[in-house]
């Protein structure tokens, strides 16, 4: 405080706001308004007394559950779709503070969370304080409090994500009484469709195993008369030899239930 007043404001540090370029800006309003999965969230402190911690902590732990909402925490910012910045910037946080911020893959957000983190807070007018987050990267929502609590911290994020317009714009959709999904591969016998699915995901695993099932009953499906030509025109037009290695026993199981079915 007795250093703002005795040095002149010329010689004092006057940060400038940094601006995203045009290409980030857009990528990061796509990001804003469309996430539809969970996203990460690293927590940067730059220089609080660790009261933002705790409410983070509590936020995101058993009793308030942001984790509801798909949001997690991280270790590491190069995972971070949310960086959230706490604590004032100090002389020596800043770099560390722009290094976590250069980490996170783009389009991130980021968010300057508590007094300190938006303003420098009750920090703002000590002689290594530099102000807030927005003072040394692009800052999208600002959670204001000292600390701000875990409802307010929810209700930023949601903010940051577009959660409650998503949810403002989200549709219902209640099934009529004899509603029924449609089934896949419905001309196709039930029990040629789980063999050959089971197989498949025996010899390719669960995930990959399902996609070449259903590669292959596709193509089954689409022959007319000639099943034969079909499937082995398939199954040579593979340039994989452990594909076609696979579609040849997919073949052979097809093969078993015709013979078994006269
Ligand atoms: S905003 Fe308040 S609780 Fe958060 S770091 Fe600053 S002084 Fe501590």
């Amino acid at each position: 405080m007795i250093i703002d007043r005795e040095v002149p404001g010329s010689l004092q540090f006057q940060p400038t706001k940094v601006e995203l370029d045009e290409e980030v800006a857009a990528a990061k309003a796509t990001l804003l308004h469309d996430i539809k999965r969970s996203v990460y969230l690293y927590r940067c402190d730059l220089g609080g007394c660790n009261g933002c911690e705790i409410e983070i902590f509590s936020t995101i732990t058993s009793v308030f559950d942001a984790e509801r909402f798909g949001i997690k925490n991280t270790a590491s910012p190069r995972h971070a779709d949310i960086m959230i910045y706490t604590g004032a910037v100090t002389r020596s946080t800043r770099l560390p503070g722009l290094r976590a911020y250069a980490g996170a893959p783009d389009p991130k957000l980021v968010v300057a969370y508590g007094a300190c983190g938006c303003s420098g807070g009750i920090f703002h007018d000590n002689y290594c304080v530099w102000g807030g987050a927005d003072k040394i990267i692009p800052v999208d929502v600002y959670i204001p409090g000292c600390p701000p609590s875990p409802a307010q911290t929810i209700y930023g994020l949601a903010m940051a994500l577009g959660l409650l317009e998503q949810k403002l714009h989200a549709e219902t959709t209640v099934e009529a009484d004899d509603e029924r999904a449609p089934l896949r591969f419905e001309t196709i016998p039930y029990k040629v469709r789980v063999e050959i699915e089971r197989e498949a995901r025996r010899l390719a695993g669960y995930r990959y195993g399902c996609d070449l099932a259903n590669e292959f009953l596709t193509t089954l499906m689409l022959a007319d008369v000639d099943v034969h030509g079909t499937m082995t025109q398939f199954i040579a037009s593979q340039d994989d030899p452990r594909r076609v290695e696979i579609y040849r026993r997919l073949y052979d199981v097809l093969m078993s239930h015709a013979r078994s079915d006269g």
